[in-house]
């Protein structure tokens, strides 16, 4: 079944076409990997999907038009997102952002945090800017999976985690997955696709192909041609 439908999405941001009348299908249930090099538009993709940012063209989920629903009524349906780059929040603490979408008490929300790799004691810190690039973007996966989302956008999940962690990382969105949630999962390195059920290569503000990892991946080696690096 069809969960997200994107029909014609165009973007232009100063006069330069960033998505150049995109499509896509996202199956309910999979982790459908949108594979591109730097600069093809993926992340405004993602803007777009939850209304950031401004664009044309039609949006469906689940047979609802939602091209005109704002940011939060988008939400309020289901679809949660991680930035590539998480933004800081002052006098927010991480125990009050995860509970905003979750009904965890403080000890689910303790062992949220440690699921992704945080210590306990992070839960009375505030979720501000002396916090690391990659303590955030774990904040955020505790936050989608606390709050058990219909649709996750996790834009470049893996960008500010180490090596090490990866792995981990990998896991959690397949557990998150397999709890209910489809994952458009976001990134330009290929090792991600090894978690993907479907895979698209984008090049150039456009989807060109869909289709299985193994092939998506086999065609992101030699085909995907017309990057801005
Ligand atoms: P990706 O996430 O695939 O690396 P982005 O969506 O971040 O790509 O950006 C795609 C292209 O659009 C880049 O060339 C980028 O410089 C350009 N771009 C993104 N946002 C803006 C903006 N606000 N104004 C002008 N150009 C932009
Ligand atoms: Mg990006």
């Amino acid at each position: 079944m069809n969960l997200l439908s994107l029909k014609d999405i165009s973007v232009k941001k100063n006069g330069n076409t960033i998505l150049n009348g995109l499509n896509l299908s996202v199956q309910k249930g999979d982790i459908h990997v949108i594979l591109g090099v730097n600069g093809v538009g993926k992340s405004t993709l993602a803007l777009a999907i939850m209304g950031i940012t401004k664009y044309t063209g039609k949006i469906i989920l689940e047979n609802r038009d939602i091209s005109k629903l704002s940011i939060t009524k988008r939400a309020k349906l289901g679809i949660r997102f991680m930035r590539q780059t998480p933004p800081s929040f002052e006098g927010i603490k991480i125990r009050e952002y995860i509970k905003i979408d979750s009904n965890l008490g403080i000890e689910e929300i303790k062992k949220t945090l440690k699921k992704v790799g945080l210590p306990e004691s992070y839960s009375e810190r505030f979720l501000d800017d002396t916090l690391s690039g990659g303590e955030r973007k774990r904040v955020e996966l505790a936050a989608i999976i606390a709050s058990h989302p219909k649709l996750a956008i996790l834009d470049e999940p893996d960008s500010g985690i180490d090596i090490i962690s990866i792995n981990k990382i990998k896991s959690l969105i397949k557990e998150l997955n397999k709890n209910g949630t489809t994952v458009v999962l976001i990134t330009h390195r290929e090792e991600i696709t090894s978690i993907a059920t479907k895979a698209s290569l984008m090049c150039n503000g456009k989807i060109v192909k869909s289709g299985t990892p193994r092939d998506i991946n086999k065609l992101f080696k030699k085909d995907c041609k017309g990057a801005k690096l």
